[in-house]
């Protein structure tokens, strides 16, 4: 693999949740309860058929919510402030991985299929909120969610990224089917390894320049020459 400088590229493009934060901090485990709870309460259901629900939805839209709101009329805004409603004392300050952060030259992003208040909790709680200059949430791409092509038009629309830019941007996620969409616009890609989507990453690995363990474990291998 190519080495990566902290010049490598113009735009660095980060997904928000278990890539920003290590999928074994529990955060997105408390988020997934919600999903479960608000399905069953909205819709009246037994777990049993709120899971079968939330399985078909993710696997036909790429995203729970997209589902719920094409064939169940949820709201979108009730459903992500409900689902958003946890605490997080598992997140803590991190000066190593902020210093890392700012060190690389270029624009830096979120682009997440959450919303954008969770994402800004979840950045100030990790003391990284400066260092995005722009989030895109699930509101931001109309409800079309990572890996819908379009959403990624959106995204490189959002960001002020032309298309004969998209060599010079890189795209950090932990779900490996999202990346592969962004390598096909000509980003480069980087996975971050979780044991949910190693199947996932099986199916999609032509698409994937690079893996690593965890944020922390990508930013540290970065050649920070300058
Ligand atoms: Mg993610």
């Amino acid at each position: 693999m190519k080495k990566i400088f902290s010049d490598s590229f113009e735009n660095w493009i980060f997904d928000l949740d278990n890539t920003i934060y290590d999928i074994k901090a529990g955060v997105f485990e408390k988020i997934s309860n919600r999903i479960t709870e608000y399905i069953i309460s909205t819709l009246s259901v037994t777990r049993q058929e709120a899971n079968l629900v939330r399985s078909n939805m993710y696997k036909k839209y790429g995203l729970t919510l997209t589902g719920l709101m094409r064939e169940y009329g949820i709201a979108p805004d009730e459903y992500l402030d409900y689902i958003h409603d946890v605490t997080h004392p598992e997140l803590r300050y991190d000066a190593q991985l902020k210093q890392n952060l700012n060190n690389l030259t270029g624009r830096k992003f979120i682009y997440t299929n959450a919303s954008e208040s969770h994402s800004k909790n979840i950045l100030s709680l990790m003391g990284i909120d400066a260092v995005f200059e722009k989030i895109l949430d699930i509101k931001a791409t109309q409800y079309l969610p990572k890996p819908d092509p379009k959403s990624y038009d959106i995204m490189l629309n959002s960001f002020g990224i032309s298309t004969d830019h998209t060599g010079n941007s890189v795209f950090i996620e932990d779900t490996a089917k999202n990346l592969k969409p962004a390598k096909l616009l000509g980003l480069k890609t980087v996975w971050i390894e979780n044991d949910f989507n190693r199947k996932d990453y099986g199916e999609h690995s032509k698409f994937i320049d690079y893996k690593y363990y965890d944020l922390k474990s990508f930013l540290c291998d970065i050649d920070y020459r300058n």
